[in-house]
């Protein structure tokens, strides 16, 4: 086992990952920006270092500054948390030429992965159900207009090199779609280096449904069945549970199975989430994600198990610590996304927090960097905590839910809490019957 691990991240996931350390009794040792010299990560780890200015560019996204920072602490491997560079494989292949461990996959597969259409493909040869569309890259307007006119409009455009929602567009006839091929291509261009973009059929109201897999890297892998993340904005989940509350247990077996036993042909090490739009019984495949999602807490609630102590052990080489026969399913969670945003535009506020008190009790966890008289810098992503319930079934997470978000005091800054107070009013949402449009819709709605 490693000694020392360094972690490539800041906010709630540093110490997601700094506890997982502490329990397995590995040190560790905390990189920072200028900006989060007193950021609750630096105060929890062993050790810390600066690695930069505040511009992630500079600190969380140098490569240099964190192999340095590896040297220079010893560490012997690196979590990379989410976001930054958990999905880089150049920054994965970087660590294995010095000689230290990247607790994820390959940088094959995050590579592979990485790019839509070669992650379609690979996942379509692998038996994995997809949306129908264009085999690849769409080089022409023509062509785009044969592939929509075949698989039927409306159809949607996305960049390969895609991703955190950007580079889609929708069309509904050949009109909309000359316009919508043209500026795809030139946006993609100009937010990812790379105009490929590729055509799908577009669902009308589909459910996001992922599955969570694990794999040893020696051709064994599970799945920790679904997550239900439909409920979202501007393509961002906001409201995650698991199990989805249409899925069935056939569904979920037949779907996960196809999932483990395509990562496990693969040789795929560690976590991954492979997600789908489902609608009327039938999953499609969009994208697969190489690393630990923000919404980990759901699944780790009903099945009990620690997934960063997972991926640190098949990262250090040893056997995973579950077979897919003894993985089952022990009530209902539900994990909101507690952002520092102002309804409702959702914009960011940054500042200072007078008052930070976290919820407790029975089947409540709360994962959150803040701490009272901490001042959120303006400079990342607003996600400034997690609350995750966990119930015999979903009634009961609801509750708990609702009893949890009444506790939890963020004086100082504005936050997304009224906004999960209002949903947990829906009928809709206690009945979970909504899809990947049903926020935006109600959103609308209430503030126009
Ligand atoms: P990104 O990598 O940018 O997050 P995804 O391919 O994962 O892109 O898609 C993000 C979201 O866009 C999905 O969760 C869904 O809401 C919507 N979406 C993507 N593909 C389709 C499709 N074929 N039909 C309908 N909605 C889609």
């Amino acid at each position: 086992m490693f000694e020392k691990i360094l972690i490539a991240n800041r906010g709630e996931i540093a110490l997601r990952v700094i506890r997982a350390c502490q329990e397995m009794g590995i040190k560790s040792v905390a990189v920072h920006s200028t900006a989060d010299a007193d950021a609750m990560h630096v105060r929890m780890a062993d050790e810390s270092v600066c690695i930069g200015p505040a511009s992630s560019t500079d600190s969380y996204l140098s490569k240099a500054a964190i192999i340095s920072a590896c040297e220079i602490t010893g560490a012997e491997a690196v979590h990379p948390g989410y976001g930054f560079l958990s999905e880089n494989a150049a920054f994965a292949q970087a660590l294995q030429d010095h000689g230290i461990e990247f607790i994820g996959p390959t940088a094959e597969h995050i590579r592979i992965m990485g790019d839509k259409i070669t992650a379609k493909d690979t996942m379509k040869a692998l038996g994995v159900p997809c949306v129908p569309g264009s085999e690849g890259g769409v080089p022409d307007f023509e062509t785009a207009i044969g592939i929509a006119q075949s698989i039927g409009f409306p159809v949607i455009i996305k960049a390969t090199a895609g991703g955190g929602g950007r580079g889609m567009k929708v069309a509904q006839n050949p009109t909309e779609l000359e316009v919508a091929f043209r500026t795809a291509r030139s946006e993609a261009k100009a937010a990812f280096g790379n105009d490929e973009v590729y055509i799908e059929k577009y669902l009308q109201k589909p459910r996001h449904i992922e599955i969570q897999v694990f794999g040893d890297g020696k051709g064994r892998a599970v799945h920790l069945g679904e997550r239900d993340c439909s409920l979202q904005r501007r393509h961002q989940k906001v409201f995650e549970e698991a199990p989805g509350p249409v899925i069935t247990d056939a569904l979920r077996n037949r779907i996960g199975k196809v999932c483990a036993d395509a990562v496990a042909r693969i040789n795929y090490i560690g976590a991954g989430t492979i997600e789908f739009l489902y609608e009327d019984g039938e999953f499609f495949f969009i994208e697969m994600n190489t690393r630990l999602q923000v919404e980990h807490p759901v699944t780790e609630a009903i099945f009990g198990v620690d997934l960063v102590r997972e991926q640190i052990r098949v990262a250090a080489g040893m056997e995973m610590s579950f077979r897919q026969e003894e993985l089952e399913i022990n009530g209902h969670a539900i994990e909101v996304r507690i952002n520092a945003e102002k309804l409702p535009n959702f914009s960011p506020c940054p500042g200072k927090v007078r008052v930070f008190h976290a919820p407790g009790g029975l089947g409540v966890r709360m994962d959150s960097a803040l701490y009272g008289g901490y001042s959120i810098p303006p400079y990342y992503d607003s996600l400034i905590g997690k609350l995750i319930v966990h119930g015999r079934d979903r009634p009961e997470a609801l509750a708990r839910l609702n009893r949890a978000l009444g506790e939890l005091i963020v004086d100082g800054v504005d936050t997304t809490v009224p906004l999960f107070h209002a949903l947990l009013a829906e009928p809709d949402i206690q009945n979970g019957e909504y899809n990947i449009h049903w926020l935006e819709k109600w959103l609308a709605a209430q503030f126009g």
